[in-house]
């Protein structure tokens, strides 16, 4: 059985006249939601400000990832202390798990998770990909199948499938049947509650070929379309509650005019008096192209509006993507590799599991203001990774996410000094000194 939710009708008790009139003060109204640039760099990087009914996002800022309204294994007083702007929580878990009614009826996300600041939803589009083809990272894609539209890893069965109107797919807690499209996965974002929510778009991989490319992108236009149509009716419909801006999410993969086409499209796209309120960078993006990839989307968007690059968090891939214009950035990594004992510094990143933290009584990193690193030495966490003890996880996520929340902070403050590429130059020096300096970074 197909499970979705009731959606397309319109608003009950209105009449034509009223309908209009809610449509106009909706259009006349204040939102609370907007965007104002600070200063610029030569280029197209920026410093700004979000702001939303939750509070303010200083940008560019990294946004932690708490998939599930919870980033694992931290609670959310510890993300404030570790200077978390904001919490990006992810709509298709969510729905499956515990069900956006649940969220909703506890007064949405922030109040679900007892998290008092902006939040974020992604659409369900990422996820719903990778069910279809069974990839879990996409920056890490391997491109050595391209050419193959029909594209699934191996060792893996195929969960989802995308026709023009959505995608059905398998869960994969239970093996029930799903279907999102544009409408149910607004509605589902709509009860989620959060500040910024995702345009549903279909995300490829790099090994899809360039006319699926293209298909692929006006599928993602068409269902903007809809997007902006069914959050318009639901914005007038919940009138009394703050208002949810929406993010158009730009695909085209590594081509250029498919990335510029995309994204003015979406730019200039407005449906029922409605146009996104901010832009998602999104999909396949290989990492030495980043910032270039980055630029083209930027040069085509309005300058008065954010842009959230999906799913990046290492340190080259930030400086890149700054410099070429995005605004906020959202990972796992950070969390993931924590539990797995890999541990952010300045000096690179290192595993704390190894014998060499046995009995180095320091801080995971000399300098680090975390609370992990005030409270804790080294040999502290190598224990507990070694006798698998659970607050290994909490302890090594802290810093990781202090790490990466203050790298953006730093990144900010040295563009706002007019100090960005002498930071950029001495932070990758460093990071990446006992590797080969990313090719991009050599130009
Ligand atoms: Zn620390």
């Amino acid at each position: 059985m197909i499970d979705g939710l009731a959606g397309g009708e319109l608003i009950e008790g209105l009449s034509d006249g009223e309908l209009s009139d809610a449509l106009v003060l909706e259009d006349a109204g204040d939102t609370g939601f907007g965007f104002e640039v600070d200063s610029r760099l030569d280029g197209q990087g920026r410093t700004g400000t979000i702001t939303t009914p939750h509070g303010t996002i200083e940008t560019p800022a990294f946004i932690v990832v708490g998939t599930k309204a919870t980033v694992k294994a931290v609670v959310p007083e510890s993300l404030l202390d570790l200077g978390a702007q904001a919490v990006l929580a992810n709509a298709y878990h969510l729905y499956l798990q515990p069900g956006s009614d649940i969220i909703d009826e506890a007064g949405g996300l922030g109040s679900f998770m007892n998290w008092q600041g902006p939040t974020f939803t992604d659409s369900g589009g990422f996820q719903v990909m990778s069910l279809g083809s069974g990839f879990k990272k996409v920056l890490a894609m391997d491109t050595t199948g391209l050419g193959d539209d029909d594209v699934i890893a191996e060792g893996k069965t195929r969960m989802a499938h995308v026709d023009d109107d959505g995608v059905t797919f398998t869960s994969h807690l239970n093996g029930d049947k799903h279907r999102f499209t544009p409408e149910i996965s607004l509605q589902i974002q709509h009860r989620l509650g959060a500040d910024i929510m995702f345009a549903f778009d279909e995300l490829t991989t790099l090994m899809n070929t360039r006319p699926y490319q293209e298909r692929s992108v006006e599928r993602t236009h068409a269902w903007a379309i809809r997007c902006l149509a069914e959050h318009q009716r639901l914005t007038v419909e919940q009138a009394g509650k703050p208002y949810q801006a929406l993010f158009g999410v730009i695909q085209g993969a590594q081509y250029e005019d498919l990335r510029r086409q995309a994204a003015r499209g979406l730019a200039e796209l407005e449906v029922d008096g409605r146009s996104f309120d901010g832009f998602g960078l999104g999909g396949a993006l290989e990492k030495r192209h980043l910032g270039t990839i980055v630029g083209w989307m930027s040069e085509e968007l309005p300058e008065n509006k954010p842009r959230h690059l999906l799913g990046i968090s290492e340190p080259d891939d930030f400086f890149a993507a700054i410099a070429a214009g995005a605004d906020t950035f959202d990972c796992v990594n950070p969390s993931r590799v924590a539990r797995n004992a890999a541990i952010y510094t300045a000096d690179g990143r290192y595993n704390v599991n190894t014998a060499a933290s046995r009995r180095a009584f320091a801080p995971l990193e000399d300098g680090c203001d975390c609370y992990t690193c005030t409270h804790y030495t080294r040999a502290y966490l190598h224990h507990l990774f070694k006798a698998k003890e659970i607050l290994s996880s909490t302890l090594a996520t802290i810093h990781n996410e202090r790490f990466t929340v203050r790298l953006v902070d730093n990144i900010r403050t040295a563009m706002k000094a007019g100090d960005f590429e002498a930071f950029r130059d001495e932070f990758l020096g460093r990071f990446y000194a006992s590797r080969r300096l990313p090719q991009q970074l050599l130009k």
